[in-house]
């Protein structure tokens, strides 16, 4: 066997040589789950589905075989292990865990269920009409219960469907999270609204833009920020996302509206990060469990990392303003009266949404915590999802001061309940807290991040998230990539005196 810089153990060589088999089907099914969402003639879902669920069962089944399970299981026992081979145990350990005490019967229900149950959400959500989504979501509930039976847990059943998107995390201190940020963004939310600074609407949010001069923006920012056309391509869903099939070959999306420019311009940013972040792991790992997904914390805190300490600079919207103002007419008489400032407060504007996907750097959190706590209440029946538009809508009065005129701006706003996918929301915003870290380490070395925001100094950024976050792939969990990369422990201070300080400070 040749050597490799990372993995010296004989058996996680073995087992690395059998995972190639695993790696291919998981690469092939991401190309087709991607396709799906951009390409795929809409008809075509009913064989894509069997087929992504035939592959799934396949990979169980090469996964579950004697021979690996036991090279896992010897692996475990192997001493003096480096943290790259401890990590391919670890991943692998637990993926073993999911199928071993999930039985195979339950996994079947479970996508059954899902993938019936996507369908009237979207059905739902159009018609603003919960009663259609409800039974479905009974039965997710139920089933994400006793996924939680199965895989087991110590304190709280939500603590065993945290883990399965942020690896050890528990209730509890999700709970400790949002205790220590939300009397502070409360407490800012009150400074900002009576400051008068950070207004309730914007001009440019009304003003129609161009589609096909917004794709040129975009491609102008994907060139700013160094892309690589042979490794990433940008395509437009209904809802932007990524997807990445190898070190070498990651996907994103953007959308496109009439209006609010915004809108596309975020999101581009947001999902380019995580695209860097995928594209930079160190190229050794590939065709290893260590070059699938991280913990989806460590995701976010790369996206949101560039959205909102790149995209929503001042920095960057002055580089930006001249493509700006060429989205249309209306845009440009705008931009040439009020200039940076003017763009800068739209990108920046604060105010309490009924929307998480738009909602701003400081209430963002707010929804987040709504979906906890209905999350958490559901799991433990002390809530029933009959009750749900009313429980939703009374804790976003009582969060954020505004209520929900219909279901689909309220309880079936997001696609994550109808994808079974309960434990979810929370990395989203844990993982923004961590970019706060990030930038916190990264300006001790190298001064204000803004500084960096320039054709030349953006590699300055890429090269330190690389060597900190990116080359590790998933060899870390959140946690212990904080320790073992910059020596420090989660603390949510670092972001939360960034938004202090950004938003208690003169506008411009
Ligand atoms: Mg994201």
């Amino acid at each position: 066997m040749k050597k490799h810089p990372h993995f010296k153990n004989k058996t996680i060589l073995e087992i690395l040589e059998n995972y190639k088999t695993l790696w291919a089907l998981g690469h092939l099914g991401s190309l087709a789950g991607w396709d799906i969402e951009t390409y795929m003639p809409q008809k075509g879902i009913r064989e894509r589905g069997e087929s992504l669920a035939k592959l799934s069962s396949l990979s169980q089944k090469i996964f579950l075989d004697k021979s690996f399970v036991s090279l896992i299981k010897k692996a475990q026992k192997a001493r003096g292990l480096n943290d790259y081979e401890k990590g391919v145990v670890r991943k692998l350990t637990r993926e073993l865990k999911q199928y071993e005490k999930l039985p195979a019967e339950f996994l079947e229900e479970f996508e059954r269920t899902t993938s019936q149950a996507k369908l009237s959400w979207r059905q739902a959500k159009k018609e603003n009409n919960f009663k259609l989504f409800e039974p479905h979501l009974k039965k997710i509930v139920e089933l994400s219960r006793k996924q939680a039976e199965y895989l087991g847990y110590k304190e709280h059943p939500y603590d065993a469907l945290i883990d399965l998107f942020e690896e050890g995390w528990t209730t509890k201190e999700v709970e400790d999270y949002f205790n220590t940020i939300q009397p502070r963004l409360t407490q800012l939310l009150g400074h900002i609204r009576s400051s008068g600074n950070y207004q309730q609407e914007h001009p440019l949010e009304h003003m129609p833009y161009d589609k096909n001069r917004a794709a040129k923006l975009n491609q102008n920012i994907l060139e700013f920020l160094n892309y690589d056309p042979g490794t990433l391509r940008l395509d437009v869903s209904a809802h932007p996302f990524t997807q990445g099939l190898g070190i070498d070959d990651v996907r994103i999306t953007t959308w496109y509206h009439d209006k609010d420019f915004a809108r596309f311009l975020l999101a581009t940013i947001h999902e380019y990060g995580h695209a860097l972040h995928k594209l930079q792991y160190d190229k050794n790992l590939a065709f290893t469990p260590l070059s699938a997904w991280t913990t989806l914390g460590i995701g976010e805190s790369q996206s949101r990392f560039w959205e909102n300490f790149v995209g929503r600079s001042q920095k960057f919207i002055k580089t930006f303003q001249g493509n700006i103002a060429e989205l249309s007419p209306q845009i440009k008489r705008y931009v040439q009266k009020h200039g940076t400032e003017g763009v800068y407060r739209y990108l920046n504007l604060v105010r309490p949404g009924l929307i998480r996907v738009e909602a701003d750097e400081i209430t963002y959190h707010s929804h987040i915590k709504l979906r906890f706590d209905i999350e958490k209440s559901l799991v433990e029946g002390s809530v029933k999802v009959k009750d749900l538009p009313e429980v939703w809508n009374e804790t976003i009065k009582k969060y954020l001061g505004i209520k929900p005129k219909t279901h689909t701006e309220g309880v079936l706003q997001d696609i994550h309940w109808s994808m079974g996918a309960i434990g979810y929301f929370p990395t989203y915003s844990i993982g923004t807290f961590v970019s706060g870290i990030w930038k916190d380490e990264f300006e001790k070395k190298h001064g204000n991040i803004e500084q960096h925001v320039s054709r030349k100094g953006v590699k300055n950024i890429q090269d330190w998230l690389a060597k900190r976050v990116h080359r590790y792939g998933s060899t870390y969990t959140l946690k212990d990539l904080l320790h073992a990369s910059v020596k420090r422990n989660f603390d949510p201070e670092s972001n939360l005196k960034y938004l202090e300080k950004k938003y208690k400070r003169p506008l411009i």
